[in-house]
């Protein structure tokens, strides 16, 4: 098989480590003589993986004992009915700020069991940057914001101080570089992005947080059975737990801080062939470029389609951007290698030589 540079915004590229030892577990799991998906959730092997999936979370992030760890279901999408439906009763207000798709979806879901108070938004130029100057007041629940937006490419690098719960959807860029975890009350992400195959979504809760919810909160729905039951209130999703778990085991050794120079490094290599290359252009305001999904266009718009036909001639897979934003984007996940974002830059170049040649 030919190696096909996966740019895909996730599904998406995966450390080959979590790959090759995923195929090993489809055929005998941890030495049970059964396959990974045919084995129960409550075997003590099985079991095994949740606790070291988890642990490794904990680890990478240097959580205290304050904080839960979850592997849950109903990808990211579920959390924004989630999160309000146990942090927000009637009659109180939350505050979110609006940076895309993923952000809007979060408000509208909110606004169902409470008050939503939209501090900011860059709506206003098609979400092409992030809204920086805005107060959060300091009687609202809990403050929510997206700290990468995939489908826009823009990503959120400092995050404000506040004395209210600080809440983060990180579903493209957790682990991606070293962050202060303690400064949020809650961080979730879905797998697929940067951390596994869809199907499991990572949950960081602080304990504190559960319970504590006025309304009746569908069983599924609440946190406190999926804590008090270490993520296996029901038959939680075990091949992606155990991907995610290698995948995590790949990230714990490289190190968040090698982690971001090598995303640093692809992304600097990315951006400067757009800025130099007069057929491309960024479409994102430059301090909130995205490290892990480029977003750019082609100067002459009929240019599109040819260069997206050429990359595949080279095969580079997955750079054709989001369905409600069009043009192009490169997706650079931690697992990407330099390698991968070296051919797209040769691409981008040959694609320039031929139209002058
Ligand atoms: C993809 C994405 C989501 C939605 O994730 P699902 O797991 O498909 O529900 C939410 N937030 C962000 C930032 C995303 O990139």
């Amino acid at each position: 098989m030919t190696k096909v540079h996966n740019f895909s915004a996730g599904p998406a590229i995966l450390p080959q480590s979590a790959i090759d030892a995923s195929i090993e577990a489809l055929k005998n799991f941890s030495g049970t003589g059964l396959s990974l998906i045919e084995v129960s959730h409550r075997s003590k092997e099985y079991e095994a993986v949740v606790e070291e999936a988890c642990q490794l979370v904990k680890d990478i992030l240097n959580l205290s004992d304050e904080y839960a760890v979850l592997f849950l279901q109903g990808g990211a999408s579920t959390q924004f009915d989630m999160i309000p439906m146990n942090l927000l009763d009637e009659g109180e207000t939350a505050a979110y700020v609006n940076t895309g798709v993923w952000a809007s979806r979060a408000i509208k879901e909110a606004k169902m069991f409470g008050n939503v108070n939209v501090l900011a938004s860059s709506e206003d130029k098609n979400f092409n940057y992030i809204p920086k100057n805005y107060t959060i007041p300091s009687d609202v629940k809990y403050f929510h914001c997206t700290s990468n937006n995939t489908i826009y490419g823009t990503e959120m690098f400092d995050f404000p101080k506040t004395e209210v719960p600080l809440i983060c959807d990180m579903s493209s860029d957790i682990f991606s570089r070293p962050f202060d975890a303690s400064q949020f009350d809650m961080i979730y992400a879905g797998a697929q992005k940067n951390m596994g195959p869809a199907g499991t979504t990572l949950v960081i809760i602080k304990k504190s947080l559960i319970g504590n919810a006025k309304r009746k909160v569908p069983t599924m729905l609440d946190y406190k059975p999926h804590v008090e039951n270490g993520s296996m209130y029901n038959t939680p999703s075990v091949f992606a737990i155990f991907v995610c778990m290698h995948t995590l085991r790949w990230i714990k050794e490289m190190g968040l801080e090698a982690m971001e120079v090598r995303n640093k490094a692809k992304a600097d290599l990315l951006y400067a062939e757009i800025d130099r290359n007069p057929l491309f252009e960024g479409t994102v305001v430059k301090e909130d470029r995205s490290r892990m999904n480029v977003n750019f266009v082609t100067t002459n718009k009929e240019h599109e389609a040819e260069f997206l036909k050429f990359c595949e001639s080279k095969n580079l897979s997955g750079l054709k951007g989001h369905r409600s934003v069009g043009g192009l984007r490169a997706s650079l996940y931690n697992a990407l290698p330099i390698e991968s974002v070296e051919v797209l830059v040769n691409t981008m170049k040959e694609f320039e030589a031929s139209k002058n040649g």
